[in-house]
């Protein structure tokens, strides 16, 4: 059962207590969706990890970022709206998130060239939670890709997340530095082509 999420009485000095309450919304809202590999890995664990690294190593601490993080995807993949964010996250959070949600009535091909093209031109919350989804995604394209992909779909992923993440550097070092480092390992794990 969701419980109500009144922005009037949300607390506003605790850092966990707000990721907790985006967790809350997130999970809900993804309840019914799993992520794309064979085992069908739950949704909310994507969540935890783009979260988890944005903290560890990424040393964030302001919540707008780590609540940004954690409702990455409400607008692109569930029914949420802005509105409802804001209502219950105040206007910062609906702004973070939707500076990193495709335009759903792009074409994908223009959608995937966008989020190039847009990058450089984020919010440093923005750049920083990119980064991480691009982590978290990258580490799955290696370890637990997409069910059916071929091996030249997981190449193009790869080499796709570096143009992305080309804009997003100088925000976060130690993110920056695990991306390279999960790229090199990734490129060493299904091959360059
Ligand atoms: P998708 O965008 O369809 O899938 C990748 C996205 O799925 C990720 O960015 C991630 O997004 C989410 N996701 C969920 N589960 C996983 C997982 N286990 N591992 C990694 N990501 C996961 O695919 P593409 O990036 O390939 O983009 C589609 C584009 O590719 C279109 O332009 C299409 O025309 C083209 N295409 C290419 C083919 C090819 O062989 N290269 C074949 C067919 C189409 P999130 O974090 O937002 O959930
Ligand atoms: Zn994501």
């Amino acid at each position: 059962m969701l419980l109500p999420l009144p922005a009037a009485t949300m607390p506003t000095d605790s850092t966990t207590a707000l990721v907790l309450q985006a967790l809350q919304f997130a999970a809900h809202k993804h309840r019914n969706q799993r992520r794309k590999d064979e085992a069908q890995s739950p949704y909310v664990n994507h969540l935890i990890t783009v979260a988890n690294l944005l903290a560890n190593p990424g040393s964030v601490t302001d919540p707008i970022t780590l609540m940004g993080g954690i409702l990455h995807d409400t607008l692109e993949d569930t029914q949420t709206t802005p509105e409802e964010l804001e209502a219950a996250f105040g206007p910062a959070v609906r702004q973070v998130v939707q500076e990193v949600t495709d335009d759903k009535s792009l074409p994908k091909a223009d959608r995937k060239r966008l989020q190039i093209e847009h990058a450089p031109h984020l919010s440093h919350h923005a750049r920083q939670i990119k980064l991480a989804d691009k982590i978290s995604n990258v580490q799955d394209v290696i370890t637990s890709p997409p069910k059916d992909w071929p091996l030249e779909r997981r190449q193009e992923y790869l080499a796709w997340t570096e143009n992305v993440v080309a804009g997003c550097r100088g925000v976060n070092p130690a993110l920056e530095a695990l991306y390279d480092q999960t790229l090199a390992e990734g490129w060493q794990t299904i091959g360059h082509p």
